[in-house]
């Protein structure tokens, strides 16, 4: 087991299930303690705490909903008191979007996948910026989709929020590079988790037969890219999109395989 990340501590969002619970399991057993925020899953959150700690690293479980720029806050604040720190934040909760055109879609209904996709982002970053800056050092990494590169028909808000998601995150690599910070897109393609299996759910399993390694990917693969871009193997890394999608999206643009 690498333990390139022994000594940092991480603070994930969207850790309790999912993708980030596999990207803070996989931070944790590159060497890094690690705060799980949550919004509602509190006995999740728990769950993958204690997972977390059975490797021998700390942890914590802090509450917030992403929406609310004072509650990111005060986890951030929990999370530093907690363990002592912060170098490696992923900010990572998201919802997915219904499958309308966008002239169905009620503003209301934009407003609060762009709340939680986009700004709660923005709040992540907002929050965790100023203490990377201060130590002059730290690693951002934003969880997109690669809907940010099909723009599909029918998911207006996700890939709006998630095309801004890349675009905000290579801003602030830009603006925190002369400090040592980096920052740096995971795209994931179709990965198994509550979200991929309501996009099934919705669609059918189609989906599956258009990625050519011929399987949905799984939260630790995505948590294994995480690894690499938060340590030092990826010192030179930063302003990046990294698409991780079983080559979907090049089959996609090149035809099959
Ligand atoms: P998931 O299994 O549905 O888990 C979502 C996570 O986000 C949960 O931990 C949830 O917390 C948290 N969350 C949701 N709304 C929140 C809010 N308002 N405030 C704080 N936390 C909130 O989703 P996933 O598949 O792991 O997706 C994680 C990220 O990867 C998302 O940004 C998603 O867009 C992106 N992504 C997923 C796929 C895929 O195929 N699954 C593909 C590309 C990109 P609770 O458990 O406490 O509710």
């Amino acid at each position: 087991m690498s333990e390139g990340l022994a000594g940092k501590r991480a603070f994930v969002t969207g850790a309790s299930r999912g993708i980030g619970r596999g990207i803070a399991l996989a931070l944790a057993r590159a060497g890094a303690d690690v705060a799980v925020c949550y919004r509602r899953e509190a006995d999740a959150a728990g769950a993958v705490v204690a997972e977390i700690e059975a490797l021998g690293r700390r942890a914590c479980a802090v509450g917030a909903d992403v929406r609310d720029v004072d509650a990111v806050r005060s986890a951030v604040t929990g999370a530093v008191d907690a363990l002592g720190g912060v170098e490696v934040v992923v900010a990572n909760a998201g919802v997915p979007t219904r499958f309308q055109p966008l002239h169905e879609v009620d503003p209301g209904y934009w407003q609060r996948v762009i709340d939680i996709d986009l700004t709660g982002v923005f709040h992540t970053l907002h929050a965790t910026l100023p203490i990377l800056r201060e130590q002059r050092s730290g690693v951002i990494l934003t969880i997109s989709s690669v809907a940010a590169d099909f723009c599909g028909g029918n998911g207006g808000p996700y890939n709006a929020a998630k095309c801004a998601v890349n675009g905000l995150t290579i801003t602030v690599a830009r603006e925190n590079a002369p400090l040592g910070i980096r920052a740096n897109v995971i795209a994931p393609g179709f990965i198994a988790t509550d979200m991929g299996q309501g996009l099934i759910d919705q669609h059918g399993d189609a989906i599956l037969g258009s990625i050519p390694l011929g399987r949905a990917g799984t939260p630790d693969e995505i948590g294994e890219l995480a690894v690499y871009l938060a340590s030092e193997a990826g010192s030179w890394i930063t302003g990046q999109v990294f698409r991780i999608d079983g080559g979907a999206l090049g089959a996609s643009a090149r035809g099959a395989f």
